[in-house]
């Protein structure tokens, strides 16, 4: 693949598009889906890859440039990984993580009335895709690993970041400042497979 010098990042996210941002080298003149009045696909995939996929394919073809897209989630091990896949569709129509929030508690207190006295193992994932105009398409996974606090804490971040634990911290996403999230995080880890493509 030749290097890329003009992008779209492909969110409609603004947590995901500071961070995407910030994580791209320079020289690469970036675009966002908001300057093209672009609403985001039907994510029909049944993996991160696949709705990652999706999202950078469709946004490409709508603006004719080449468009990193990514497609992220938290997975429960005790709720059999969801929400995964459904992370913001858990929050509704308004993306109220509030509510998101709420629900994973009412779930974990529904499978264990005592979750709160063990280690609930989670993780984010992270999928990036590149779709480019010579439909050639670059797709990476990265994780973080880590446990879901007994509180939301901290109101740094986005999503879910105040009840996620990284392993071995002391601090969830919310609390941490944001500079110190992106070092460990699963679109960092993603980011670090991806940047050979760019
Ligand atoms: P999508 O990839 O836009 O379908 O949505 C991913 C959803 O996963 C977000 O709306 C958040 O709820 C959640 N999520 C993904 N990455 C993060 C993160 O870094 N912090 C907190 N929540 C996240």
């Amino acid at each position: 693949m030749k290097k890329i010098s003009k992008l779209l990042i492909g969110t409609n996210n603004k947590g995901k598009y500071k961070e995407i941002k910030d994580l791209l080298p320079k020289h690469i003149k970036t675009y966002s889906t908001k300057e093209f009045k672009l609403k985001s696909p039907k994510e029909d995939g049944l993996t991160f890859k696949e709705n990652s996929i999706i999202k950078s394919k469709y946004f490409s073809k709508k603006t004719n440039l080449i468009c990193l897209a990514d497609d992220s989630g938290l997975e429960i091990d005790l709720l059999n990984k969801a929400p995964g896949i459904y992370s913001a569709r858990w929050g509704g129509k308004n993306g109220d993580f509030k509510k998101a929030i709420n629900r994973v508690y009412r779930n974990l207190f529904r499978i264990d009335k005592n979750w709160q006295s063990k280690k609930i193992k989670a993780r984010f994932i992270c999928a990036l895709s590149i779709y480019n105009l010579d439909k050639k398409i670059a797709s990476v996974q990265g994780k973080v690993e880590g446990f879901i606090s007994n509180e939301p804490k901290g109101n740094n971040g986005f999503g879910y970041d105040p009840i996620f634990l990284p392993k071995n911290k002391k601090e969830t996403f919310g609390e941490m400042k944001s500079l110190e999230k992106y070092k460990i995080d699963h679109r960092f880890d993603a980011f670090k497979k991806i940047k050979k493509f760019l």
